[in-house]
């Protein structure tokens, strides 16, 4: 077990400690991991570096120390309500989507307390393609998850969304998309059941906030699913990912400040004055590194840069895509509208094409919902490996089609 060093390291050894075990990590990207990095580029990523040291020891708790920190919070906060077309939008920059959602529902919540005083019990829909993190919501705030299965279109299934509503719902959830499909909710219904409740509606734009509305730009027709829908209350959108900047950072956006104040703590009380702590979400300390880096790389790109990435990225998948369908036994599942997508088997073990594309040396994210399925996430610096790894994907369902290739414990086995 570590302890302390008595005496402290010299820094070329300490440098030489962190390079050694940084090069065990995976290199996710080359191996196409699902969801472990955004490459969209190495100037971006200078820019979200440089950006991130300079304001490496201020804290965005301190708005009032930090005033740089607070106009770039606010310029992030209104340019991503802009491109969600949220006129009156308010909200605020989190550590990561995970804490926007738990401000969602905690915001929602709250709002039910005001709106609704005679619920004793909140509930929250959710279907069973939404991130864990609505789970966790629930467990950290006191709710009730009324979970809701897909359709055989890996759509929600919404006779069973209706369902689920009873007195107690406090709080409707969607996704633009959902992370294992890549498919958005029927977000315009969604807002119609909410609205004639009077109750939340938050939409998950983790990965869908800063990728969905460019494709739109490019001309493409998709379903509605951002404040333009009455219903919707609370939008978590995450900047680490699609966004393109450094890590521990995520916008969580509320339709007005009406809904905005049930998200606020304020730290009061007869004896204390109860101004100098009021915080919008779950930490005290944020980093204003992460705060620096989303408004540096969101101004370095600009809207063509958006587009300009997100259109390398459709453009690659849809050759991807065509090569899976193309390939017999294979096929992508539902119709992602994005760069998050699952492709399956009805006929082959789709484990077994997994192990054997590892041992090529990629690494897989394996999901067993809605049914057995490899599944990516992908960003515009994936495009180099794309073609090797379409050859071995051919190559590899091949063997296994042939039964030279078979599943054991998670390992290939060739006969
Ligand atoms: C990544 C993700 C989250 C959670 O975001 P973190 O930044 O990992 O906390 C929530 N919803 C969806 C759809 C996601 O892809």
């Amino acid at each position: 077990m570590a302890t302390l060093p008595e005496h402290g390291l010299e820094r070329d050894d300490l440098r030489r400690r962190l390079g050694q075990a940084q090069a065990e990590d995976i290199r996710p990207v080359e191996r196409m991991v699902a969801g472990a990095q955004y490459p969209a580029g190495d100037d971006v990523l200078e820019v979200a570096k440089e950006a991130y040291i300079d304001f490496f020891s201020t804290n965005a708790l301190l708005p009032s120390l930090f005033p740089s920190l607070a106009k770039f919070e606010a310029d992030v906060i209104s340019m991503t309500a802009h491109l969600l077309h949220g006129r009156e939008a308010v909200g605020s920059i989190t550590s990561g989507g995970t804490e926007s959602i738990l401000m969602g529902v905690k915001s929602a919540r709250d709002r039910a307390r005001v709106h609704h005083p005679f619920i004793r019990t909140p509930e929250m829909v959710v279907p069973v393609s939404a991130h864990p993190a609505f789970w966790k919501a629930a467990h950290y705030f006191g709710l009730e998850v009324v979970r809701v299965p897909l359709d055989d279109q890996f759509q929600i299934d919404m006779l069973e969304y209706r369902a689920a509503i009873t007195p107690n719902t406090v709080l409707l959830v969607g996704s633009a998309p959902s992370l294992t499909l890549g498919m958005v909710d029927p977000i315009e219904v969604l807002g119609e059941l909410a609205q004639e409740r009077n109750i939340g509606l938050h939409v998950d734009a983790c990965v869908g906030g800063f990728f969905l509305p460019f494709v739109e730009k490019l001309g493409v027709t998709l379903p509605v699913w951002d404040f333009r829908v009455p219903g919707v209350t609370t939008i978590s959108a995450d900047l680490h990912k699609y966004g393109y900047t450094a890590k521990g950072a995520s916008v969580i956006l509320s339709r007005d400040p009406e809904v905005f104040r049930h998200q606020v703590f304020r730290f009061g009380g007869p004896e204390r004055s109860d101004d100098w702590y009021v915080t919008p979400s779950m930490t005290g300390t944020r980093p204003g590194g992460a705060v620096a880096a989303a408004w540096a790389v969101m101004m370095y790109l600009g809207e063509d840069g958006y587009v300009r990435l997100v259109k390398q990225t459709i453009e690659y998948l849809q050759k991807w895509w065509a090569a899976i369908d193309a390939i017999p036994d294979l096929e992508v599942m539902g119709r992602p509208a994005m760069s998050v997508f699952a492709f399956t088997s009805r006929s082959l073990d789709v484990f077994a094409i997994a192990d054997g594309l590892e041992e090529r040396g990629w690494l897989l994210f394996r999901d067993s919902f809605p049914v057995k399925a490899i599944r990516f996430m992908q960003s515009p610096g994936h495009a180099a490996h794309v073609d090797r790894f379409i050859t071995d994907l051919r190559e590899v369902t091949e063997l296994v089609r042939n039964g030279q290739l078979t599943s054991a414990g998670g390992q290939a086995r060739y006969t």
